[in-house]
């Protein structure tokens, strides 16, 4: 009988889930992201599920003034990561959105003006927030993006099938490295972060719109996670899915 119900079980089964261990104040977020991600496998998602030794990095909240120092940092080590941009800082940055494509990196959507989605009807999202936004990329590159980051991964079940509908996947991360966070940002405090969490199929969440140490610290990740034998790539790739809506000659 024993045997019998331990071969029932699913070989290998992975749930999609936060590895961060948070203070209580995230239990909550922790908690609804990991049902979002299991209710909704197909459009909301923290990870890849496939076993294979890849992870993405993620970049949020720019571009901004370190969007080229990270570009050069990715390009030294050749490596292609996604930018989920905010659509007021492109106006500002075309320049750097552009290069973005240029080096082979994917352009995400990170809504307009970074409000939290909670507070907005589906409708009133997708057509002042995430709209907007593609339009603007697309405007630049040629690409509109279909893939959104939803600000604070914070985003209600209504929305996440209003865009499902849609085509939209929406792309949280399973790991956060805070460097978002004044009080836990250093260098070390974010390399211990993707030591203790690194698993295969991981987004991890890093900010070009943020601070020096995400910079810092960038090289000795990316050579942390190669010696443990992690490839990388972008998010679309990690998941199978498509980034764009379409393509521009
Ligand atoms: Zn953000």
């Amino acid at each position: 009988m024993l045997l019998f119900l331990c071969l029932s079980l699913p070989l290998g089964a992975v749930t999609p889930r936060l590895y961060n261990e948070l203070p209580p104040s995230l239990q909550h977020f922790k908690e609804k992201v990991e049902r979002q991600a299991s209710l909704y496998p197909e459009i909301f998602f923290l990870q890849a599920l496939d076993g294979e030794r890849r992870v993405a990095l993620t970049f949020d909240d720019g571009p901004g003034p370190l969007t080229p120092l990270i570009l050069d940092v990715l390009k030294k080590y050749q490596i292609k990561a996604t930018f989920f941009v905010l659509g007021e800082r492109v106006q500002t940055y075309p320049e750097v959105v552009e290069r973005m494509i240029e080096e082979g990196h994917v352009i995400g959507n990170h809504t307009y003006s970074h409000p939290d989605l909670r507070n907005l009807s589906p409708l009133e999202m997708y057509e002042e927030e995430v709209v907007p936004t593609s339009t603007l990329i697309g405007d630049i590159t040629g690409y509109y993006p279909i893939l959104l980051r939803p600000p604070y991964g914070a985003i209600e079940d209504e929305a996440i099938l209003f865009l499902g509908e849609k085509g939209w996947r929406i792309i949280n991360w399973s790991i956060d490295t805070f460097d978002w966070d004044r009080e836990q940002n250093s260098s070390e405090e974010i390399l211990e972060k993707i030591e203790a969490y690194h698993h295969e199929g991981a987004i991890i969440l890093m900010h070009d719109g943020g601070s020096r140490s995400t910079l810092e610290v960038l090289p000795h990740l990316i050579m942390s996670l190669k010696r443990e034998g992690y490839c990388f790539c972008t998010v679309d790739r990690l998941l199978d899915l498509s980034p764009y809506l379409y393509m521009e000659d």
